[in-house]
């Protein structure tokens, strides 16, 4: 079947309605993004025929829950290439996921380690281990970019010692779009004994990662991103680190035997799934994985890749824009501005003519430190966007240069 992007749209109910008296144009895709209908039917599905409790009851219910909730795990084991279904722990996102591995390591740190972080995080991947570094004595390094977003592996090499214990790099800068080597990164790494953190949440819409191939300690990522539910993600770990780190929550769910003078906690991957989680969210996060299947990773990518040359040479056609993030490799974000022009103003010009996209420092302030800019505005394309809303981009985008210079 090949790529038909008209028909793919007819699975988006959101991008059939109008905004402020226009047909929408969402270009917020790396802040979340849109929900085919499939995603929606299985939220629907589950609350309307078979609503209970898992892992507990021995009712019907509960049993189809179950199963449901376990085959989303198995669905997501298998897309990521992950060893076995117990390293794949349900999150509620990539901010818990990284949270949870930060507190673990609390207990393995000690003065004098060093960890390594990119330029280009999100500050998600920054403030827990800055955290950590306060309770532990432990040092934060940075692996620096150059002016196009991209890592300077020559400096990393140098970073990198025995002193090192962590690594954490995203896979895709979202303010960015920069693709950063992180097979290459995790054998440096390894080499020095330094195990390696993947934030994987603005990758996983546009491509499928290999954990097993990249040899990753750990990788987070959230369903909201790639055509699932918000509040859900999940968290890979090796068996041997999620064994090692203590349990992130108590509660019910991750415990083997409670009594008040001792506590055995339950086997992976519960240890880490304390309480009721978010089933509907779980089993939707399989939905929008075999969604995304069915299309293709390697379409959606050429795609993309298309749509992003187009937008990238309509845009730059614009007197006085500059985009930020012009790496060799990289997705469909287009970051930039307008001398002169605050992002803001641009961003509230083009809503008004029925086009989202995103203003501001993209939870990346780092990298608007290093660019010595308040923000940006940010046009982020998925699959299901178009040539023709590119040039309504492009338009709206002239008219908000003409009023406001
Ligand atoms: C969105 C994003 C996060 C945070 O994800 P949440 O779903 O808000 O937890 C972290 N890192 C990157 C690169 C992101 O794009």
């Amino acid at each position: 079947m090949s790529f038909d992007v008209d028909n793919i749209r007819k699975d988006f109910p959101i991008l059939q309605r109008e905004v402020n008296g226009y047909p929408l144009v969402y270009l917020d895709n790396a802040a979340t993004s849109q929900k085919p209908q499939a995603v929606i039917d299985a939220i629907v599905a589950y609350y309307s025929h078979y609503n209970a409790n898992i892992h507990r009851g021995v009712h019907t219910l509960s049993q189809e829950a179950t199963d449901a909730y376990e085959q989303a795990r198995q669905k997501i084991q298998q897309h990521f290439h992950i060893g076995k279904p117990e390293e794949v722990i349900f999150t509620s996102g990539t901010t818990h996921g990284i949270n949870l591995v930060a507190n673990g390591f609390a207990s393995l740190l000690k003065t004098g380690d060093e960890l390594l972080v990119s330029a280009m995080e999100h500050h998600s991947n920054i403030v827990p281990w800055q955290m950590l570094c306060e309770k532990t004595g432990a040092t934060l390094k940075v692996i620096p970019m150059n002016l196009s977003g991209e890592l300077e592996m020559d400096v990393f090499n140098t970073l990198l010692t025995e002193k090192t214990k962590l690594v954490f790099v995203n896979h895709v800068s979202n303010a960015l779009g920069t693709i950063n080597p992180v097979e290459e990164i995790i054998q440096k790494a390894h080499a020095f004994g330094a195990a390696v953190l993947v934030d994987g949440a603005q990758s996983c819409a546009h491509i499928r990662p290999d954990l097993t191939a990249w040899d990753v300690d750990f990788f987070v990522t959230s369903a909201h991103k790639m055509c699932g539910p918000t509040g859900v993600g999940m968290l890979y770990g090796k068996k041997e680190w999620l064994n090692l780190l203590p349990p992130y929550q108590g509660g019910g769910e991750m415990i083997k035997e409670v009594s008040f003078e001792k506590t055995t906690y339950a086997e992976l991957p519960h240890k880490f799934e304390a309480g009721t989680p978010n089933i509907a969210g779980g089993i939707a996060f399989g939905a929008a994985i075999d969604y995304l299947s069915k299309i293709g990773f390697e379409e959606i990518a050429r795609y993309e890749n298309e749509l992003l040359d187009y937008a990238s040479k309509q845009l730059l056609s614009i007197e006085g824009l500059k985009i930020y993030g012009t790496a060799e490799n990289k997705t469909s974000v287009i970051s930039f501005n307008i001398d002169g022009i605050h992002p803001y103003d641009i961003g509230t010009i083009v809503d008004k003519l029925g086009i989202a996209v995103r203003t501001g420092h993209h939870c990346a302030q780092p990298i608007m430190d290093y660019f010595k800019i308040p923000g940006t505005v940010r046009a982020s394309f998925a699959f299901y966007n178009t040539r023709e809303e590119v040039d309504r981009l492009v338009a709206a985008v002239k008219r908000a240069k003409n009023m406001l210079s």
